[in-house]
C-alpha cells in the first residue's frame, strides 16, 4: 500500500503575493486531481494532468492523501495565502468530490483561498458551504474565484483559445460568486495563437478597459508553448512567436490597474522572450513589480536599449494577420 505521505501534489511551494497593497506570504498548490471537464484549450498542457480512476472514492482518497503530504511538509500558519490549482476546476464535483473540498476548507479556515475554475463551476451550491467553512472573521472576502477568462472577446476566446466560455458566463458566475461572499480573480492570457504581436497588444488593451470593475484581482500570463499542445505544432512549423518582454512592460506600463505577471518561461524560446541580452533583467523586474506595484521600475526598464527593441519596433509595426477564407 502507498503510504499517505508519499502521494504529493504536483507541485508545492511557498513565495509572496501582494494582496490589499502589501506582500503576504503565500503557498501555491497543484494538486493532481480528476482532471479538466473540458480539455480542449488550444494552448494547456495541463489537462494531461489527470489521476485515472472511476471511483470517486479512490479520487478523494488520492487528494486527501497530497493534503496531508501539504500539511506534514509545511507551517501552514505561515501563510495568510494559499492559491490552489488543479489540472482543471477545483469546484468541479466530478474533478474534486465536495467532500475533499470541505476537508480543505477547514484545513484552511482563516485564510485567503484564492481557487481555480471554469465559470460554470462557481455555484452558490459549490460556493456556500465552502466560504462558510473558510471565513473566521479574519478577512472581508476569505475566497477568490479565479477563473482563466484570457480575453473579453468572446471571437477571440473562441477562435485563438477554443476556451469554451463567454464574457457573460464570466460576469455570471462573477456575480454568483459575489453573493456566495466570495472575490473573483480574472487571469488573461497575452498573445494566444493566430494574432500578431500588435493585435494581441490590443485585445490585452481592451480586455483591461472590460474587466475593471468585474475582477478584484487581474493577473497577466504571457503565453509559454506548453509541450503536447496544438500550439506546440503551430510553433514548431514557425507559425507562432510568443510575446515579446518589450510588449509585456508597455502593457504594464499603461494597464488601468496593477496586476500581477509571471512570466514563466521568461527569455526561452518557449516562453515570453526578447533577444536573449536584456531578457533576464525584464524578467526579474517584471516579477518584482508584480509585488511592489513599482511603475517606475517597469518605465525604467522600458526606456532601457538593447538591439532588439527596433526589432519589437519592426514587427508591431510590419507583422500582418492570417488571412482565413470568410467560406467554403
Ligand atoms: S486551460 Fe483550463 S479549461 Fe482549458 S483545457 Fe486547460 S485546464 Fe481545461
Ligand atoms: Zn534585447
Amino acid at each position: 500500500m502507498i503510504s499517505e505521505t508519499t502521494r504529493k501534489p504536483l507541485a508545492c511551494w511557498g513565495g509572496k503575493e501582494r494582496y490589499a497593497g502589501n506582500p503576504v506570504e503565500c503557498l501555491t498548490i497543484i494538486l493532481e486531481s480528476g482532471g479538466c471537464s473540458w480539455a480542449r484549450c488550444r494552448m494547456c498542457s495541463y489537462r494531461h494532468e489527470r489521476y485515472k480512476t472511476a471511483s470517486c472514492d479512490e479520487l478523494a482518497a488520492h487528494l486527501h492523501a497530497q493534503l496531508a503530504w501539504v500539511k506534514n511538509e509545511y507551517d501552514l500558519t505561515k501563510y495568510a495565502m494559499v492559491k490552489l490549482f488543479t489540472s482543471g476546476s477545483f469546484f468541479d464535483p466530478t474533478e474534486v468530490p465536495p467532500a475533499f473540498r470541505d476537508e480543505v476548507a477547514r484545513t484552511f479556515r482563516g485564510k485567503i483561498v484564492i481557487a481555480e475554475s471554469r465559470p460554470e463551476y462557481i455555484t452558490a451550491e459549490n460556493l456556500e458551504g465552502f466560504v462558510a467553512a473558510l471565513d473566521d472573521g479574519t478577512y472581508k472576502t476569505p475566497l477568490y474565484c479565479a477563473a482563466g477568462l484570457e480575453t473579453t472577446s468572446d471571437t477571440i476566446r473562441e477562435k485563438c483559445i477554443n476556451k469554451g466560455f463567454s464574457f457573460t458566463d464570466f460576469r455570471d458566475a462573477a456575480a454568483r460568486a459575489r453573493q456566495a461572499g466570495a472575490g473573483m480573480k480574472a487571469y488573461l492570457l497575452f498573445k494566444p495563437l493566430f494574432l500578431t504581436e500588435a493585435e494581441a497588444i490590443a485585445d490585452m488593451k481592451s480586455s483591461f478597459t472590460g474587466i475593471s470593475g468585474l475582477a478584484d484581482m487581474v493577473s497577466m500570463n504571457p503565453c509559454t508553448v506548453q509541450r503536447r499542445t496544438e500550439l506546440e505544432l503551430y510553433w514548431k512549423q514557425g507559425a507562432y512567436r510568443p510575446p515579446y518582454l518589450w510588449s509585456v512592460l508597455t502593457l504594464l506600463k499603461d494597464a488601468p490597474f496593477h496586476m500581477t505577471c509571471d512570466p514563466l518561461g521568461g527569455g526561452q524560446m518557449r516562453g515570453p522572450h526578447n533577444c536573449g541580452t536584456c531578457d533576464y533583467e525584464i524578467t526579474k523586474g517584471i516579477r518584482d513589480y508584480s509585488l511592489s506595484a513599482d511603475r517606475d521600475l517597469i518605465g525604467a526598464l522600458l526606456d532601457m536599449d538593447c538591439p532588439c527593441k527596433n526589432e519589437w519596433e519592426y514587427v508591431l509595426e510590419n507583422e500582418r494577420p492570417y488571412c482565413m477564407p470568410l467560406t467554403r
